[in-house]
């Protein structure tokens, strides 16, 4: 039975038997073969469909072990700024762990729906700023910094501890790590973490080989790409909205150490990926989440991976239902009929 990442990952992990685990058994999500992509690119393509996480994305990996570790340390109350996905997983963590207050500041006008509905529901006291993630962030750090209050920003090093299984279930399933792992980049804790994840299966021996690492963000917040702070990010894809990416650093040793690269996607390149996975994967993520499937293809129209053989897998770090209007936006509208056979026979073309 499966019961959570730090039950099944603890050799890995900073916990001992004093830790008290608040888990949502999250973890364990599938690894599909899509069969459009592979044949698309020429190499076997793997969805990792985080968005079946218990709320929605892979930020409830970090999240179990950020709680259970705040928890340990007597916590009473968490603090962290969000783009959406990390408050609506701290939110539920938090309310799980049946003794923790939860507080977030989020960009004001800038979350999805969706996510907001998580925080609120699950009784976070939520605090819209008139500013973007970036300045939410400073305001976090700095009141945690003063105040007995525990931060479960991916700053946090449990959050990257707990999302480095991520590649261990990756590794689990394939029996080795893939030739290429494509991610999407926002305030780059992720990209981190599979990196530290795929290095620690290699050293351990449970793998065989390292992956490059591909990272991909939207092209109005690609601090990394571009070499410098992005002031004002703009994109879509608003969980990568972030315009100077607390693991930076870390990110570009990612790149460097694996031999891979971090690119840049426009919002109409995420939202083509975004419509090609629900329409020929049956997948359905949010718009951040395809920047991996959008990177990849366009690596793939470059010539990157031409007579190169292996496996890619690509994070779909999100849910499509988090995000909603993102959807009704980009579809035909369903057409209104009378109640008539004839008329609904024409329609369908029958
Ligand atoms: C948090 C998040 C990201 C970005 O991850 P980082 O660790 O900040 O780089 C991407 N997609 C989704 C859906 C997220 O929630």
């Amino acid at each position: 039975m499966w019961t959570g990442i730090i039950q099944h990952y603890r050799d890995f992990l900073p916990v001992s038997n004093k830790t008290p685990i608040v888990t949502l058994q999250e973890g364990n999500t599938p690894l599909l073969l899509s069969k459009s992509l592979s044949q698309r690119v020429g190499l076997e393509v793997y969805l990792k469909y985080e968005g079946l996480n218990p709320t929605g994305s892979f930020k409830d990996r970090g999240m179990t072990m950020a709680i259970s570790k705040a928890l340990e340390k007597g916590a009473r109350c968490v603090m962290c700024a969000s783009t959406g996905n990390t408050s609506a997983s701290a939110a539920a963590y938090a309310a799980a762990s049946g003794a923790l207050k939860c507080i977030v500041l989020v960009p004001e006008g800038s979350i999805a729906l969706g996510k907001l509905a998580q925080a609120l529901i699950h009784q976070a006291k939520v605090i819209a700023i008139k500013g973007n993630f970036d300045d939410a962030l400073t305001l976090v750090k700095t009141i945690t910094q003063k105040y007995p209050v525990e931060l479960v920003n991916s700053i946090n090093p449990f959050r990257i501890e707990g999302q480095k299984t991520a590649s261990f279930e990756v590794c689990d399933r394939l029996g080795d790590a893939p030739e290429y792992h494509a991610i999407p980049v926002g305030n780059a804790g992720n990209i981190t973490a599979y990196w530290q994840g795929y290095q620690e299966y290699h050293n351990s021996g449970r793998a065989k080989r390292l992956p490059k690492m591909l990272g991909f963000q939207a092209s109005g917040a690609a601090p990394i790409v571009r070499g410098k702070v992005v002031s004002e990010p703009e994109t879509i894809a608003t969980a990568i909205r972030i315009g100077n990416p607390a693991s930076w650093k870390k990110a570009l040793q990612a790149r460097d150490e694996s031999k891979g690269l971090i690119d840049e996607v426009t919002d109409q390149e995420i939202l083509e990926a975004y419509k090609r996975l629900a329409g020929d994967s049956g997948v359905f993520v949010e718009p951040a989440s395809a920047a991996s499937v959008a990177g990849i293809l366009k690596l793939h129209t470059q010539g990157y991976f031409q007579n190169k053989r292996g496996r890619i897998v690509c994070t779909l770090t999100g849910h499509g239902l988090k995000d909603p209007h993102i959807a009704v936006e980009n579809i035909e509208k369903p057409v209104s009929l009378p109640p008539d056979m004839d008329v609904i026979l024409k329609a369908i073309g029958f």
